[in-house]
């Protein structure tokens, strides 16, 4: 079994709240804005779940493969992106850390931070980002995201916004 697919398992049931927290926001992660495309990065390998799939589209991107999804989805179709979501584990100085997604500004959790999300959750993307870096490719993409993340906030922090963590 690929490492891939054992995150992808670990993230299947366990989510923000313990009830459906879509409930609360109208499912806003999965809303693209009005007139545009939006799409999730994909984790290395992760397309292959996709390719030839109807509805669902992947582009190239500079920072890696952009899933576009049909905008509603089963829970066992999800790519690892929203599973994490509105959370993502970060490589930062050689040791996983969980922190708020910079790009979670359409979440009303991510403003409240970690500690308004179910403690399992939390867990299950510690683990997760455990077992991802565990994989060269993988700790590789996972050191990309933290660049991208570090640039977002600093670029919030000079804008005046930002997440708790
Ligand atoms: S936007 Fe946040 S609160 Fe709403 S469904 Fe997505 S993860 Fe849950
Ligand atoms: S893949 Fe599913 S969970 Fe993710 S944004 Fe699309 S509809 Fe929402």
């Amino acid at each position: 079994m690929s490492i891939l697919h054992t995150v992808r398992e670990k993230l299947k049931d366990v989510t923000p709240l313990h009830g459906d927290c879509g409930k609360i926001c109208g499912a806003r992660c999965c809303h693209s804005m009005e007139g545009e495309e939006t799409g999730m990065l994909l984790f290395p390998g992760e397309e292959a779940a996709y390719a030839g799939q109807p509805g669902w589209k992947i582009q190239d991107t500079p920072v890696g493969k952009l899933l576009i999804c049909p905008g509603k989805c089963r829970r066992e179709d999800r790519p690892l992106a929203c599973r994490l979501f509105p959370l993502m584990p970060v490589l930062r100085d050689g040791s996983i850390r969980v922190t708020v997604d910079q790009r979670a500004a359409v979440c009303p959790l991510a403003r409240r931070g970690k500690s308004a999300m179910a403690p399992e959750f939390v867990e299950a993307v510690r683990e997760a980002g455990e077992l991802l870096a565990a994989d060269a490719e993988q700790r590789a993409f996972l050191e990309k995201l933290d660049t991208e993340q570090c640039e977002l906030k600093e670029l919030k922090r000079k804008l005046g916004g930002g997440f708790h963590v």
